[in-house]
């Protein structure tokens, strides 16, 4: 691209134009798996679509547009991007991580714990994690906004004490995604996303990103990449692209109606605390009787009992025994997770549908 443009105006033409054999405007997708040499030592820059594969590429050049990196390289889903991120380290790296983080993050991270391969130290508020960052300490890793308690940690801040002590910083950017924060630009050296939420949008994509402005960095993750194999399939590499040229009306409207929501929960009788971080589309809440969880969510018609995130369509999610269960009960509890809490993912439907909704189910 000739221009520097802005966000709005690269979501809008993700993929367009891309095939110039042609002039189709919407990205082709390359089903291809092989590409053919135009001579014995020749190469047309792809060769074999684990390496490299064109739909993917043009997803990749948007990708890392909007989170102002240099690189991005789409995985298979969100988990396989942090696997391959944290692979590039050394054995018995050390991470600080925060406390609060996606339960499927925290499996992973403790299987690797139990295998020798990282140690971690978890940490629960932006001020013991800056405590806990030491000359020791190899990687640093936060989601902010967290999961699902919606914690802020300041990336700028954090960022500046690693780089002091000699670590990495790794954000998880998928609750706010590029719309409300650059993680690269406060300093991180690695953002990663489950795609399968915000960037795509519509529940209908698994998906994953890892971003970075680091050739060296680069270098490792797509070397992994390619021998590894945790690459995004051509057509799902279309779809993400397509998702994404909506995510700024998407987001704005998510978050637009997340705000009317936030105030309804704030003054129902039925609701005892509401964590949202001011922005994007996720909320939680804790409930004042946490035995009627089972039939508020049952009474729901709008919003679907569901586990995830990101997309059109308005999701509740009890994290005990969906996103976090496999987070030891005690430990969850030690940190602020507590069996009365349900997380909304708040969509583009009509508010006050939203809101009528949740009125009727809270009242049952
Ligand atoms: N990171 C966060 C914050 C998530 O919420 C999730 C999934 O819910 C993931 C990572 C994992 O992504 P995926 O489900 O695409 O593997």
């Amino acid at each position: 691209m000739s221009k520097t443009l802005r966000l709005e105006t690269i979501l809008a033409h993700a993929g367009i134009k891309s095939d110039k054999a042609t002039g189709a405007l919407a990205s082709p997708i390359h089903f291809s798996t092989t590409y053919q040499h135009p001579e014995f030592g020749q190469s047309t820059g792809f060769d074999y679509t684990r390496t490299k594969n064109p739909t993917r590429a043009t997803l990749e050049a948007t990708l890392a547009a909007i989170e102002k990196a240099k690189y991005a390289l789409a995985t298979s889903s969100g988990m396989a991007a942090i696997v391959l991120t944290l692979e590039i380290f050394p054995v018995g790296s050390k991470v600080v991580a925060a406390r609060d983080l996606y339960g499927g993050s925290f499996r992973w991270f403790n299987d690797q714990e139990k295998k020798g391969r990282f140690s971690f130290t978890y940490t629960n508020t932006e001020e013991e994690m800056l405590a806990a960052i030491s000359d020791e300490t190899d990687i640093v890793y936060i989601e902010t906004p967290t999961n699902p308690l919606m914690i802020e940690f300041d990336i700028a801040k954090i960022s500046k004490l690693a780089h002091e002590k000699g670590a990495k910083v790794i954000v998880d950017n998928t609750f706010y995604s590029p719309i409300y924060q650059n993680p690269l630009l406060l300093g991180a050296d690695i953002v990663l996303h489950s795609a399968t939420k915000y960037l795509s949008g519509h529940n209908d994509v698994l998906a994953g990103v890892v971003m970075t402005n680091d050739d060296a960095i680069y270098e490792k993750l797509f070397y992994d990449h390619n021998t590894t194999g945790p690459t995004l399939s051509p057509f799902d590499s279309y779809l993400l692209m397509r998702g994404l040229k909506t995510l700024k009306l998407r987001m704005e409207k998510s978050t637009k109606n997340a705000k009317k929501v936030v105030e309804f929960l704030k003054n129902a009788p039925q609701v005892k605390e509401v964590l949202y971080p001011g922005k994007g589309g996720m909320i939680s809440f804790k409930v004042v009787d946490k035995d009627k969880i089972p039939s508020i969510i049952n009474a729901l018609e709008v919003i679907t009992f569901a586990e995830s995130l990101g997309g059109v369509e308005s999701l509740i999610t009890y994290p005990t025994t969906q996103t976090h269960a496999d987070i030891p009960a005690d430990v969850r509890a030690s940190y602020g997770l507590t069996d009365d809490l349900l997380r909304l993912s708040i969509g583009i439907e009509d508010e006050e549908d939203l809101i009528d909704d949740l009125k009727t189910a809270l009242e049952v």
